[in-house]
C-alpha cells in the first residue's frame, strides 16, 4: 500500500525535492496545489519550529493526511538571530528579496569580517491526523558578504557565503544547492520518520 502525505506548500520546487528523496519508497507526496479549500494560516510563532508546526497542524486537521510543513530563514549572529522568522518580509510588505538584501547589507555596513557569521535554518514539522508530532532541522553555516555574488537561487543566496565552500548559495547549481541546503538536511532527516509511519500504516 502507498502512503499519501501532504507537503503544506504551493512551491513546486520543494515538492520535487521531497519526491526525489522518496524515490523508490511507497510514499506519495501531494501539495497544497491539490487541496481545494486551503486557507493560508498566519505564522504567529516566534521560532521556525513553531511556525512549521502551526502550518502542518492546520494541513493535517483540514485534510486528514499526514502533513509536513517547513519554515526557514536566515539568522545573523551579530543581529541576535535576525531576520529569523521575519526573513521573507525583513524590509516590509510586499515581500521583496532585493530590498531585504539591501537592508541587511546596510545594517552590517560597519561590521567586521570576523563578526558576519550567519546560518540558514529550516525546521520541518510532520504531524499525523491523530496528533503525533515530529520535528527535524537543518542548517548551513556561513557568513554575510559585503556585496552580491552569483545569479542562482533566491532570497539571501547572493550574499550568503557557505563556510565549507567559500562560494555563495547563488553560485551553486540547483542540484548542488539541493544537496547541501538547510531544507535538504531537514527533508533527509524526515525520510526514516516517514518510512516508519508508512510501515505502521500497513
Ligand atoms: P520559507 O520559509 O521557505 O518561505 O522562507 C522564508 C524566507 O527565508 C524566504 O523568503 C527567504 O527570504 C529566506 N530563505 C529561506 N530559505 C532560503 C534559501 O535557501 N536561500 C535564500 N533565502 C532563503
Amino acid at each position: 500500500m502507498v502512503l499519501k502525505v501532504l507537503l503544506a506548500t504551493q512551491n513546486q520546487g520543494k515538492v520535487k525535492e521531497l519526491r526525489d528523496l522518496l524515490k523508490g519508497e511507497d510514499i506519495d507526496v501531494i501539495s497544497l496545489l491539490e487541496i481545494e479549500n486551503w486557507e493560508e494560516v498566519e505564522e504567529t510563532g516566534s521560532t521556525f519550529a513553531e511556525n512549521a508546526k502551526i502550518k502542518a497542524r492546520a494541513a493535517a486537521n483540514l485534510t486528514g493526511y499526514i502533513s509536513l510543513a517547513d519554515d526557514s530563514g536566515l539568522e545573523v549572529d551579530v543581529l541576535g538571530g535576525d531576520p529569523g522568522v521575519y526573513s521573507a518580509r525583513f524590509a516590509g510588505e510586499p515581500k521583496d528579496d532585493e530590498k531585504n538584501i539591501d537592508k541587511l547589507l546596510s545594517l552590517l555596513e560597519n561590521i567586521s569580517d570576523a563578526e558576519r557569521k550567519a546560518r540558514f535554518r529550516c525546521a520541518l514539522a510532520i504531524i499525523t491526523p491523530e496528533g503525533e508530532e515530529f520535528l527535524t532541522e537543518g542548517t548551513v553555516e556561513g557568513k554575510i558578504l559585503r556585496q552580491r555574488r552569483g545569479s542562482g537561487g533566491f532570497g539571501y543566496d547572493p550574499i550568503f557565503s557557505i563556510a565549507e565552500l567559500g562560494r555563495t548559495m547563488a553560485e551553486l547549481t540547483l542540484d548542488q544547492k539541493n544537496k547541501l541546503s538547510h531544507r535538504a538536511e531537514a527533508f533527509r532527516k524526515a525520510i526514516p520518520i516517514l518510512q516508519e509511519l508508512a510501515r505502521k500504516s500497513l
